[in-house]
């Protein structure tokens, strides 16, 4: 089994502590490499790295356009590198191949992009009320950020963050999620090779508590970009409040998909069943609640679980399979427990329900496409979030209905509409509490388009141009002249 090193101050290195831990693979549900179990006195040499690189080092003389271009290159490598890491993708975390590659292959943009942004991060001189001063602002780094991601898209998500923060000029010390770490580390090769001095980058891997609290709470991290569950996301803010660090954070949601009588039917199913089942169910921005107008309801239902029933689940690598294993043996056993508790509380599995196994799915990790009927909204499993191929259909009678049930959670993240009318197309984004709303489609994505969550799905925004703001700070300079 291939053993892998943590990246830090440019070189591979075992950890501290000498302890490593297995990683699985959830088609086979067998080990598959060995992560390095790093703590505290990784995060140490970790951030002291990034932080001589932030002040003072070679990174923090580079000039901006000069960051660009490192970035650029970066970018190239990683479309080199594409098919690879999608590959190791896979092999950690279940996700369809074909998915992971049209990923990995977009995820160069997130480098370009903002390595084009790096040397247009301009300030601004003020027009003065008071005679005498000249006023003007820079925008500068903050220094060293921590960036903590989750299992379900490991590379794409830290790109989203890493990307801007460098940009800006920052530095990183980054903790992939304990299910995922060796994409990260392997994409780790490739700092060195675009030309980022020692340093600027780093990896650590391990546990929540072992490894990502240190880098939580150590003194010269300024800022933690943190994507992952809800309940982890508060246990960051708690411990960054008392450093007094910038967060932004992207958690769960329980994202309303509505479907009017006046929808492109089967546009909608195709929007409805790919919102919920693609990556099994793991994606934030899942549709796990569908809303269906009363009047079509039952047709629409019955078209749904006809497509929806036909999903055919197997090896992630295989370019027929639809619906793969889900990542983790917890998250399996967490999923299945939400089956047992929808069924107690009322809920009618009208399609799928339980575990999948043997076939094609072979010992693998897999759940039953599953859609429930007779939810109710005050149901658990229409308000907690599943992560899982599981979805809730409820009903609902008019525009004010809709709105009303939809936003009818403590979640913000996403929502999707369905209809032809134009008036609907432009009042009901509107009235949806939501970070993204889709209009006659379903989970979109760009580097170009801000992301996060209203409410309880996160704090700040990432991509777009407007958010590399969340990685520099502006200082006033008056000069009397
Ligand atoms: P998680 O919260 O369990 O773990 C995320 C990361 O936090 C991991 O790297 C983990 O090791 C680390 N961590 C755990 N405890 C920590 C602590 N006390 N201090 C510091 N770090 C700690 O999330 P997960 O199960 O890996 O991912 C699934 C969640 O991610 C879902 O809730 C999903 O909605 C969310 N998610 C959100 C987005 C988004 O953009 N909004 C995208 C993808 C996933």
């Amino acid at each position: 089994m291939q053993k892998y090193q943590a990246y830090i101050d440019g070189s591979f290195v075992d950890p501290a502590g000498g302890e490593w831990f297995e990683t699985f693979d959830p088609y086979l549900a067998e080990p598959w490499a060995l992560v390095p179990r790093c703590a505290a006195p990784d995060v140490e040499q970790a951030v002291a790295a990034a932080h001589r690189e932030a002040s003072g080092g070679e990174w923090s003389r580079l000039t901006a356009s000069r960051r660009g271009e490192l970035l650029r290159r970066l970018g190239d490598l990683v479309a080199r590198d594409a098919d690879r890491l999608a590959r190791l993708e896979v092999k950690d975390n279940g996700k369809l191949y074909a998915e992971m590659l049209a990923q990995l292959r977009y995820l160069p943009s997130w480098f370009h992009y903002y390595g084009g942004l790096a040397d247009k991060i301009e300030g601004a001189v003020i027009p003065l009320d008071k005679p005498g001063y000249m006023n003007f602002t820079r925008h500068e780094p903050l220094g060293v950020v921590g960036i903590i991601t989750p299992w379900n898209s490991p590379l794409l998500l830290t790109a989203w963050k890493l990307a801007p923060a460098l940009a800006a000029g920052n530095t990183a010390v980054v903790k992939p999620s304990e299910f995922t770490s060796v994409s990260m580390l392997e994409f780790a090769r490739l700092f060195k090779e675009a030309g980022f001095p020692d340093g600027v980058v780093n990896v650590v891997t391990g546990f929540g508590p072992e490894a990502g609290t240190p880098l939580v709470e150590h003194p010269l991290v300024a800022k933690i970009a943190f994507t992952g569950s809800d309940a982890t996301g508060r246990a960051i803010y708690r411990q960054a409040a008392g450093g007094m660090k910038r967060v932004t954070m992207e958690l769960g949601g329980k994202s309303p998909n509505i479907v009017f009588a006046d929808a492109d039917l089967q546009a909608a199913v195709y929007g409805v069943v790919s919102g919920i089942f693609a990556a099994s169910g793991q994606t934030c921005l899942a549709g796990s609640r569908l809303l269906v107008q009363d009047s079509i309801y039952d047709l629409f239902v019955g078209r749904l679980l006809a497509f929806a029933g036909q999903a055919k689940l197997g090896d992630p690598m295989a370019p027929d399979t639809q619906v793969g294993p889900v990542a983790t043996r917890p998250q399996y056993e967490k999923v299945l427990a939400y089956l047992d508790v929808a069924r107690q509380d009322g809920a009618h599995a009208a399609l799928g329900g339980g575990p999948a196994a043997g076939g094609a799915c072979g010992k693998g990790w897999f759940v039953q496409p599953t859609i429930f009927t007779g939810v109710d909204n005050g149901m658990r499993i229409a308000q907690e979030e599943v992560f899982g191929p599981v979805l809730s259909v409820l009903r609902f009678t008019d525009d004010d209905d809709a709105v009303r049930i939809a936003n009818d959670t403590r979640f913000g993240l996403a929502a999707g509409i369905w209809t032809t009318s134009l008036e609907r197309a432009l009042s009901m984004p509107a009235r949806l509490q939501a970070g993204t709303v889709w209009v006659n489609t379903y989970r979109a994505t760009s580097y170009m388009s801000p992301f996060g969550g209203y409410k309880q799905s996160g704090i700040g925004r990432e991509n777009g141009m407007e958010m590399i703001r969340e990685y520099l700070q502006t200082k006033s300079v008056w000069v009397n002249v």
